[in-house]
């Protein structure tokens, strides 16, 4: 068991008081805070080795260089890389995307080639793929969705056929918490031959991601979400596939010899990492991970799981609540997105605020999502290794003052 209480005070924001009330932080979906380990972890690194990487041989540049490699050693444990040139570092989940979007996708589709993704994603998982089709004159299919928002694998094998190239799709849903079968879905792609990608944005800093137990080719997520800084994600992509991939962003660093006619690209992974890296980024990213590892991702998920459990069954009391996403508790990340009857999500939230609760309102860039589920917003909830049930007790408590409060205005 977590002892969540315990794991806050290693927060300094955590302790910091919202309009004259504590801290509850449940937007943790959007960003996570970060402990002290990795807020200092990024102080030390410019206060004690700052430098750039690679092409240094005095002592700072070095010993930054191998900060740096640590941390994408670190990645590539922390998913069961088979090695550390699989992980690539790039701003973020949309980067990410971007990358295999832009290279892969440029490089191998045609007007005969299928992309499918889900009806679940992020914007950055659909709005790449909008662009490359129109590029490549390749066609963008969707895996449709039933109304408790999990996915209809019904008619998987017509949907994912001969013309598929790539399946790219979230493996939990940052709209309603959604866990998606992504074994099944990347079984299904092998089948035909078609290259897989794991948005792992809202999965990766919750549960054990093992890559080769997936078989996914790519992989993507961001360090903010996992205790981390902005600034710096994550790419994983078979190494073999990496290699025959064009460049991506072209530069400093990411050559192996320049003339000035022509020029040539390093190894994976530095071909995808053009100019200057966020060398602090990746550092507090590896600070991040250790921490993780100390509680362990299981017993994250666990946490996750019963905290969700108990504001499921708190809030199905509350009258005429629209809960969006899974009925059960193991289909279902740690978030919860709703509607309450008349109170708009932008007034719960602006109420919850007064009160220091800190949730996210609107479309949380799943447009298409909350639109198919019949709505143009909803509030949502969303957990990590700091929040307690105490939390969620008040939570409730404050969203049953809201609908009292906005009956009487
Ligand atoms: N995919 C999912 C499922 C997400 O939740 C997010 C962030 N909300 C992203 C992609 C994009 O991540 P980032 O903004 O860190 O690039």
């Amino acid at each position: 068991m977590i002892q969540s209480q315990d794991i806050a005070k290693d927060f300094p924001i955590l302790q910091r008081k919202i309009n004259d009330n504590k801290l509850i932080y449940f937007d943790n979906a959007a960003t996570t805070q970060k402990p002290t380990h990795v807020i200092e972890s990024i102080s030390n690194f410019y206060s004690n080795t700052n430098s750039n990487i690679h092409r240094g041989v005095h002592t700072l540049s070095m010993e930054s260089t191998y900060e740096y490699d640590q941390a994408k050693d670190k990645v590539a444990e922390f998913i069961n890389s088979p090695n550390s040139e699989s992980i690539i570092f790039t701003r973020g989940t949309t980067e990410s995307i971007n990358l295999v979007a832009e290279t892969w996708g440029k490089a191998n589709l045609d007007e005969s080639s299928e992309i499918v993704i889900t009806e679940l994603e992020h914007h950055s998982n659909i709005v790449p793929w909008q662009e490359l089709i129109k590029e490549t004159n390749s066609k963008l299919k969707y895996i449709p969705i039933n109304s408790d928002g999990t996915l209809n694998y019904e008619n998987l094998n017509q949907i994912i056929n001969s013309n598929t190239k790539i399946v790219s799709l979230t493996h939990v849903s940052n709209g309603i918490g959604t866990i998606n079968n992504i074994k099944k879905i990347i079984k299904e792609a092998q089948s035909v031959g078609a290259i897989t990608l794991i948005d792992a944005a809202q999965s990766a800093p919750h549960m054990p991601i093992d890559v080769q137990d997936l078989g996914c080719d790519f992989l993507a997520f961001s360090g903010h979400k996992m205790l981390g800084p902005t600034g710096i994600g994550v790419l994983y992509g078979k190494k073999d596939i990496l290699e025959e991939m064009p460049a991506y962003q072209k530069g400093g660093d990411m050559i192996l010899e320049v003339t000035y006619e022509k020029s040539s690209w390093n190894e994976v992974p530095f071909k995808f990492e053009a100019g200057t890296p966020n060398i602090a980024g990746a550092i507090g990213l590896k600070s991040a991970i250790d921490y993780l590892n100390l509680i362990s991702m299981d017993s994250i998920r666990e946490h996750e799981k019963e905290l969700t459990e108990h504001i499921l069954k708190e809030m199905r009391n509350i009258d005429g609540i629209d809960i969006l996403g899974p009925e059960s508790v193991e289909d279902r990340a740690g978030l919860v997105s709703f509607n309450i009857p008349n109170v708009h999500p932008h007034d719960l939230g602006t109420y919850l605020d007064t009160k220091g609760i800190a949730i996210r309102t609107g479309h949380h860039c799943a447009m298409p999502l909350i639109k198919k589920l019949g709505s143009h917003s909803s509030a949502r909830a969303s957990f990590y290794v700091y929040n307690t049930k105490n939390e969620i007790n008040e939570f409730v408590t404050q969203i049953n003052n809201s609908i009292k409060y906005f009956d009487n205005v």
